[in-house]
């Protein structure tokens, strides 16, 4: 039997959790619970080149800080390459990928097309990559609406299995979310345009995709992403003030609560997803430039 709700929050060990990771882990915590379901934690350190396994450790304390803990044993994606192995297999008997050992170089020279040696052999070090075919999708976003999304056969094909034999993150996340029965994925909006490529995924392996919704991104006063990337500044463990400020992000009403566990409470009751679907990137910009401005 499957649960009727079971979403996640799949955080890559690339750092520390910062603000921004915060918001979208609650905004995921919250929506599961609101709706009885199960929560998981996945660790998605697919990408061995930039992954340390030291931030698994403190990303999964930190989140128990804040009152989120996994409703199951957590997967560590690093440990799954069997299973990827075993669809991408199957997706090379149905004729969807193709090996390919074009470089940036000669596929910015054909325009996108994967021509000449590209498909010729195997023997040298290759990537897979998904055949693009011309294909439409329409979805409704949970929080940013109906969206439509169009893939053409000049759209460029996404490698699933790299030329360093690392999974692509497009691979393990849907073949993740399937397994493990993810049944609503709440996530940034910077992951928006991962999703054409994931819905077409999820038909190529005749699997039903799950409900999506993305919240919108948060931005620092020079209107950047709050990222790792960005420097974002690592989260403090279990702080009432930075809890606080996360969910109003989230438009969760003030609650005057005075711990973590019944400020999540508080929150739960609260949440309305809908709500964030007219929260402008502007907006959340001046209400919490206070909190960027504390990134160095
Ligand atoms: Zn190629």
């Amino acid at each position: 039997m499957h649960n009727s709700y079971v979403g996640r929050f799949a955080p890559s060990p690339t750092g520390p959790l910062h603000f921004g990771s915060l918001v979208c882990a609650l905004a995921s915590y919250l929506d599961a619970k609101k709706n009885h379901g199960e929560w998981l934690i996945r660790i998605e350190d697919v990408d061995g080149t930039r992954c340390k396994p030291l931030y698994t450790e403190t990303i999964i304390s930190c989140l128990s800080s804040y009152g989120m803990e996994s409703d199951r044993p957590i997967i560590v994606q690093s440990q799954q390459t069997k299973v990827y192995q075993h669809y991408l297999e199957q997706l090379k008997e149905a004729g969807y990928v193709f090996p390919c050992n074009c470089t940036r170089q000669t596929l910015q020279a054909a325009s996108n097309q994967h021509i000449g040696p590209c498909s010729s052999t195997t023997n040298t070090p290759h990537s897979w990559r998904l055949q693009s075919q011309e294909v439409s999708f329409h979805y409704n976003d949970k929080i940013q609406g109906p969206l439509n999304f169009h893939i053409n056969s000049q759209s460029n094909c996404p490698v699933l299995k790299r030329k360093d034999h690392f999974f692509s993150y497009q691979l393990a996340v849907v073949v993740d979310d399937h397994l493990q029965g993810i049944t609503h994925i709440i996530r940034g909006s910077d992951l928006l345009e991962t999703t054409d490529t994931q819905l077409f995924l999820y038909q190529r392996l005749n699997w039903t995709p799950p409900s999506i919704g993305h919240i919108p991104l948060l931005l620092d006063p020079r209107k950047q992403k709050i990222s790792k990337q960005n420097h974002a500044q690592a989260l403090p463990e279990g702080d009432l003030y930075t809890l606080n400020a996360a969910l109003s992000y989230l438009c969760i009403p003030p609650s005057h609560c005075d711990t973590i566990k019944d400020t999540i409470k508080h929150a739960i009751l609260h949440w309305q997803p809908a709500h964030l679907r007219f929260k402008s990137a502007l907006q959340i910009k001046s209400e919490h430039a206070h909190l960027a401005d504390q990134d160095q």
